[in-house]
């Protein structure tokens, strides 16, 4: 029998955070085994039976082989993934809205200590991510390509991490960059639509888990790929696979959820 993974989840009270933990705490081959969150939330997280601490650091030493789960903010997973790297610890990071700065520091850090990041860990977004530039390239140039998201109105960045990485995947298709072609605003006079764009519109509000939905608008057609997440738990599955497939990966390069399909 596999040995089980060990869990350090930090944002333990957070909506991810809480999704993962009890998910962990199902699961035979998981443990979890410290929580992490602000000093004001710990008291909240008692029932979880595990060592809480609002410092990363004062659990390391008392959990020696645990893997590190991250779902905070962009400042605070840059902070723990710092902490992974002084410590040789694996860390699962689901944040999303880092900037590219802290982007290139996470691929830093991924260069001493496993390091993973991922803005969706739902298996079906990441099998998206591979379909769709096959859709886009297939269909040709004629179809414009935009998106729209929907989330929960507590969600604080925009547009979502994952509709940023579907647009990469997209954007790459046609050998484009996301960040030359992206319009996340249409206002006013603003003349035709360039054939070099990619639409992403943000829609807020209520409780939505998460949804994507991408078109490809071609003369006479369209073409509609949505997803919908139903719930967190999708995303909580997707984080336990990262972690579990980390623990004993070496360092190298910032690893996301494309690599746990090939292994
Ligand atoms: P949330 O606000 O409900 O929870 C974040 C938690 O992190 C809070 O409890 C907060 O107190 C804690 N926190 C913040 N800074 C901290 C620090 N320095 N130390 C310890 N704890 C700290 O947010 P959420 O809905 O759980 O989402 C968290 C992040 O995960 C967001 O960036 C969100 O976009 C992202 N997310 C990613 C995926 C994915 O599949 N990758 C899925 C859903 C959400």
């Amino acid at each position: 029998m596999e040995a089980r993974t060990e869990i350090i989840m930090i944002g333990a009270a957070g909506r991810m955070g809480r999704t993962i933990c009890a998910l962990a705490q199902s699961e035979d081959a998981f443990e979890l085994v410290g929580a992490v969150d602000a000093p004001g939330k710990l008291e909240g997280l008692a029932s979880l039976g595990c060592k809480l601490s609002a410092k990363l650091e004062d659990l390391l030493p008392l959990a020696p082989k645990a893997v590190l789960v991250d779902f905070t903010a962009p400042a605070a997973s840059l902070e723990n993934a710092r902490i992974a790297g002084r410590h040789g610890r694996a860390i699962v990071i689901g944040t999303t809205g880092l900037n590219p700065e802290q982007n290139g520091e996470l691929a830093e850090l991924a260069k001493a200590a496993p390091v993973f990041w991922s803005a969706n860990m739902s298996i079906g977004v990441n099998v998206l991510m591979r379909i769709l530039p096959e859709l886009a390239k297939a269909l040709g140039p004629q179809y414009d390509l935009e998106m729209v998201e929907i989330h929960h109105r507590h969600k604080k960045d925009s547009p979502s991490g994952t509709a940023l990485s579907l647009g990469e995947a997209i954007a790459s298709a046609r050998d484009w960059n996301l960040q030359d072609v992206r319009c996340s605003a249409r206002d006013g006079l603003i003349g035709e639509r360039p054939e070099r764009e990619i639409g992403i519109q943000a829609i807020r509000g209520g409780d939505v888990v998460g949804v994507h939905t991408v078109y490809f608008l071609g003369p006479g057609e369209r073409i509609e790929v949505s997803h919908q997440a139903h719930s967190r738990e999708n995303f909580a599955q997707g984080a336990l696979r990262a972690a579990r497939w980390l623990n004993g990966q070496k360092p190298g390069r910032l690893y996301c959820m494309q690599d746990t399909f090939q292994a």
